[in-house]
């Protein structure tokens, strides 16, 4: 199909980086290792859709040697009880090593995913830039002291709290894992990393750089495979106390009865529809900026997309031109290609969802641009940046995730309307605000339903504040101490000072 004014880049060969291994192993115990079985799954890279390596698929067997592994380090290996500033120390030399790998990083991530090559670089430094974060926490970090005068001390004794599973997803991988590795480990737990089956190949460096850091062996474990069988071994292994999932809302809900038997402590970043509400008295050209990357960025596989754009309506007809205009101008191409913007869909399966719901928007949306494969890319998991405007609230491309290139856009007329359409899914995880308003600006994010609300800007954070969403979107929140929270049991102690208090029955104390 050809794509009205698309720009592209030719499509190219195959590349493929220096030193990407032709088979992915696990690491358990401090050693790279096969499947228990031999088992293993095909890696497509997804400019040629071709495989470039198996890696070995975990089964039950394995992830039992990895916790296994994991436990012992817990319960008899110096981690846990290392000071904080010793942990610091290791924690801040992986940082180093991320940043000084940084472009090959980028490259292989690129490889991997179909990122552009300029958005893959940022990641691997955000990566870094989470491990100093959690480093600097531990060391400022005192436990909470509380002093009733003259009758007790009571103070909060936070511990690691053995074996975290960690099951990340394939969008932004090296670095989404960054965000569960660095406060799990920080925090003194040991871990198994189940990565995602279509991009398992960054999350293998992490093996090397961790060693060379002086993790302990045992302390950092990987095992690759499919969801439904090492993730979901890894969710029901009874020695593992907690699970960190980010992924879909459909595989949390199945990681939420799994993790029920065993009473596991949940954190689940999930999937999103996130809403971007341009009021008319907005910066019309800073909000068609912010909310062209919001979308198009990542290829569109950002669950903080705002691939809902709400418009009032004296300003919806020009802002649907102009956002049009302009993503028709996104350069999509080879993603290792340091002109690209939009890159290749992760995994040709991947592709079909969201081809398909492009084809679905063009029955409930007016397209104004994209529609499809750009026609100088004949090959690849490419899809042009696609725009549909009039979507009702009730279309499927505006109430489901599709995580790639395509947007929806709908008008409204008042304050009121564009808060109902906004909360009208059943996602809550960003909003996207821009008016000159302040007032309106903090009412309505008081009101709109998301984890996240950025006004007048767009997805920039400190690593300070909680990453989460609302209703589907997730269940409890990343960053900052909320991650220190969750990898920690807080444990009170009680002393009484001076002759000790003798409880008398019939009198509830709690001073
Ligand atoms: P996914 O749910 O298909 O897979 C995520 C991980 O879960 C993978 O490692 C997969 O192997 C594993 N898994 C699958 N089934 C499992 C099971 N039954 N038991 C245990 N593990 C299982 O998600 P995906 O397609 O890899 O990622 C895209 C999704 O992730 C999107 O919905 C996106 O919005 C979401 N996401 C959310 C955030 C956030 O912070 N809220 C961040 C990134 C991605």
């Amino acid at each position: 199909m050809t794509i009205p004014g698309a720009q592209t880049t030719a499509a190219t060969a195959r590349h493929i980086p220096d030193g990407v291994p032709s088979s992915l192993q696990h690491y358990i115990g401090g050693e790279f290792v096969d499947s228990v079985g031999g088992a293993t799954f095909d890696v497509l890279d997804p400019v040629s859709n071709t495989t470039y390596a198996t890696a070995a698929a975990g089964q039950r067997e394995d992830v039992d040697r990895a916790v296994a592994a994991a436990r012992e380090a817990f319960t008899n290996g110096p981690w846990p009880r290392m000071k904080p500033r010793e942990r610091a120390r290791v924690l801040n030399r992986i940082a180093d090593a991320v940043e000084a790998q940084e472009a090959r990083l980028a490259e292989l991530e690129t490889f991997d995913t179909g990122l552009p090559i300029t958005q893959a670089k940022g990641q691997a430094l955000r990566a870094a830039e989470n491990f100093r974060f959690f480093a600097d926490l531990i060391v400022a970090q005192f436990d909470d002291a509380m002093k009733v005068p003259g009758s007790q001390i009571n103070y909060v004794n936070r511990k690691p709290i053995g074996v975290a599973g960690l099951i990340t997803p394939w969008n932004t991988p090296f670095m989404l894992e960054s965000w569960k590795l660095a406060p799990a480990l920080a925090t003194g737990n040991t871990v198994v990393l189940k990565p995602a089956e279509f991009t398992p190949l960054s999350a293998s460096l992490w093996a090397q750089i961790f060693k060379d850091a002086g993790l302990p062996d045992g302390v950092f474990n990987l095992v690759n495979g499919l969801g439904e069988e090492a993730g979901d071994a890894l969710v029901k292994h009874p020695d593992v106390p907690l699970i960190s999932f980010t992924g879909e809302t459909t595989t949390g809900q199945t990681i939420f009865r799994n993790a029920a038997a065993h009473l596991k402590g949940l954190s689940m970043e999930l999937g999103g529809k996130s809403p971007c509400i341009v009021f008319a008295d907005a910066d019309l050209d800073a909000a068609i900026d912010s909310a062209l990357f919001g979308v198009f960025s990542l290829n569109g596989e950002r669950c903080t997309a705002g691939s809902r754009i709400l418009v009032e309506r004296p300003v919806y007809e020009e802002f649907c031109q102009k956002y049009a205009a302009r993503a028709r101008t996104i350069v999509v191409g080879d993603p290792h290609d340091p002109k690209t913007e939009v890159g290749a869909l992760v995994h040709p399966e991947h592709y079909a969802k969201v081809a398909s719901y492009v084809e679905i928007g063009k029955t409930e949306g007016r397209l104004l641009a994209g529609g499809g494969r750009p026609e100088h890319l004949p090959e690849g998991n490419y899809i042009a940046p696609t725009v549909f405007a009039d979507v009702s609230p009730d279309a499927r491309i505006f109430q489901e995730e599709i995580f790639g290139p395509v947007v929806a856009i709908t008008p409204f007329d008042t304050d009121a309307e564009a808060l109902e359409l906004a909360n009208n899914t059943r996602y809550g995880l960003a909003a996207y605000v821009w008016t000159s308003d302040l007032t309106r600006a903090h009412t309505f994010s008081q009101d709109v339903e998301a984890g996240m609300v950025w006004l007048n800007s767009h997805n920039v954070r400190d690593l300070r504040t909680p990453f989460g969403g609302v209703k589907a979107s997730g269940l409890g929140h990343e960053g900052g101490y909320r991650s220190i929270d969750f990898y920690t049991d807080q444990q009170a102690v009680h002393i009484t000072l001076g002759a000790v208090h003798t409880p008398q029955f019939g009198r509830i104390d709690d001073s």
